[in-house]
């Protein structure tokens, strides 16, 4: 596949703290990339690298052919509402909106019609098994069907690339196989994905490569066989 994601010599200080320290990275449309590593060792501000909520102290950053060092903050927030899908480990729902408008929202901001945007938001959490959740408020929602709401937003505008921070973190175990399998879906019907993650089943399962971050560098790479 092509080239979804070129990371070429990415530093990031933050004051004293060199948080990556010379990170080269390319992942190919398709891939299911699991980056893993100790905490405090730098996954976070990878993601942020990649996603343009931050810039590198040094180094080039490639995301869907757009030099990320090239946009304004504007062009970059543009970037990230269409480009890229986020999942976080606590969900980062809108608590006082229904799933449906927390879903329809984040095509809206991308200019989508309203009815437009919650027809497409309908399909996906039809997709995601949950349409009969969609007038429920987070608050009354279990974990997994707040991840799978965060999961139906973040697919909304077809991203390129699908990140995950922790996604299973905060569910307990059959909740999280469930949506270690809703990954392991999106990726094998064409979603590029980048998990970053402690549970090793959880990559495991998702990734086939796995990418080992230590103090800020990549320290080792494998593949994996999936077994299904
Ligand atoms: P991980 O996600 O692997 O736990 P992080 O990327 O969050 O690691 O952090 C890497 C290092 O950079 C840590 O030492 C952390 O404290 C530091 N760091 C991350 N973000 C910031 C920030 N915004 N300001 C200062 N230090 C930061
Ligand atoms: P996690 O490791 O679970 O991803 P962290 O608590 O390390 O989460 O980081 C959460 C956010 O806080 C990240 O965006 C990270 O960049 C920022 N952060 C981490 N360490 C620091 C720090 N020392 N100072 C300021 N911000 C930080």
């Amino acid at each position: 596949g092509r080239v979804v994601v070129r990371l070429d010599g990415v530093r990031k200080e933050y004051g004293d703290t060199m948080a990556l320290d010379g990170v080269s990275l390319q992942i190919r449309a398709g891939e299911a990339v699991a980056v893993m590593g100790p905490s405090g060792c730098g996954k976070s501000t990878l993601l942020n690298m990649i996603a343009g909520l931050d810039r590198p102290s040094a180094g080039d950053v490639v995301v869907h052919d757009e030099d990320l060092s090239r946009l304004t903050e504007t062009g970059l927030a543009l970037f990230r509402r269409k480009r890229i899908g986020m999942i976080f480990q606590f969900f980062n729902l809108l608590d006082d909106l229904p799933a449906l408008e927390n879903v329809a929202l984040a095509a809206q901001l991308t200019g989508v019609s309203a009815g437009q945007a919650r027809r497409r938001a309908l399909e996906l959490l039809d997709e995601l098994g949950i349409a009969d959740r969609r007038n429920a408020y987070p608050a009354v929602l279990s974990g997994g069907e707040r991840q799978r709401v965060a999961v139906a937003r973040a697919l909304m505008n077809r991203p390129a690339l699908l990140l995950a921070d922790e996604p299973t973190g905060a569910l307990d175990s059959h909740a999280g196989e469930q949506v270690m399998d809703l990954l392991l879906d999106l990726n094998q019907i064409g979603q590029t994905l980048l998990l970053v993650t402690h549970d090793e089943r959880l990559a495991e399962r998702c990734a086939n490569r796995v990418v080992s971050v230590a103090d800020g560098r990549i320290v080792g790479e494998r593949s994996l066989e999936r077994t299904l």
